[in-house]
């Protein structure tokens, strides 16, 4: 499965609504510097809701929604190659913010979504993204540390848990 359509509205510095094409395999995405290729990354990992707005280069989520517009929302919607649609909208409201989750444009729970992506393959901590400097301080760890992120790819660690869970009961 890959990812075939990203949708972005009103996030970070894409403040019209944008959609951006996937290929089978391998894409990259070429830019000058500060023209929004790695915001596109941080679009992909809030809607998968891999990352805290920390990661996502935001002090907050709601720093997240495009600064020039008059809108108080933002969203990304990503299209799988299964044809499934998952969405993640936040509202700016007084006290803070509303976050909205859908799949296939009906309004769910944050683990509906979650249920999806985690059978196939897409688990929060897991290692689905190689961030900038991750090669070097995978290359940096120890041998311990580097086998429980092998384990972890390989979906071992899963089975790992279970067993250890097993064991204790
Ligand atoms: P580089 O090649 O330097 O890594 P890049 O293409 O990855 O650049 P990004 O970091 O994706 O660039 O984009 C940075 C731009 O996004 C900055 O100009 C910043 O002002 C803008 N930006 C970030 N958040 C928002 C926001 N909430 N509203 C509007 N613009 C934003
Ligand atoms: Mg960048």
């Amino acid at each position: 499965m890959f990812i075939k359509e990203l949708e972005i509205d009103n996030f970070k510095s894409f403040g019209r609504k944008t959609t951006i094409p996937f290929f089978e395999g391998f894409t990259v995405v070429s830019g000058p510097n500060g023209s929004g290729k790695s915001n596109i990354i941080d679009a992909i990992l809030f809607v998968l809701a891999l990352s805290s707005s920390r990661n996502l280069r935001a002090e907050k989520l709601t720093d997240l929604i495009n600064l020039n517009s008059n809108r108080n929302t933002a969203e990304v919607a990503l299209t799988f190659s299964d044809g499934t649609t998952i969405r993640r909208k936040i509202k700016r409201t007084a006290a803070g913010y509303y976050s909205y989750n859908y799949m296939n444009n009906r309004l769910c729970k944050q683990s509906e979504v979650s249920a999806y992506l985690a059978d196939h393959g897409i688990i929060p901590h897991g290692y689905n993204v190689v961030m900038q400097g991750d090669i070097t301080r995978i290359m940096e760890m120890s041998d311990g540390e580097r086998r429980r992120i092998l384990d972890e790819i390989a979906g071992v660690a899963e089975f790992d848990q279970k067993r250890d869970q097993a064991l204790a009961e």
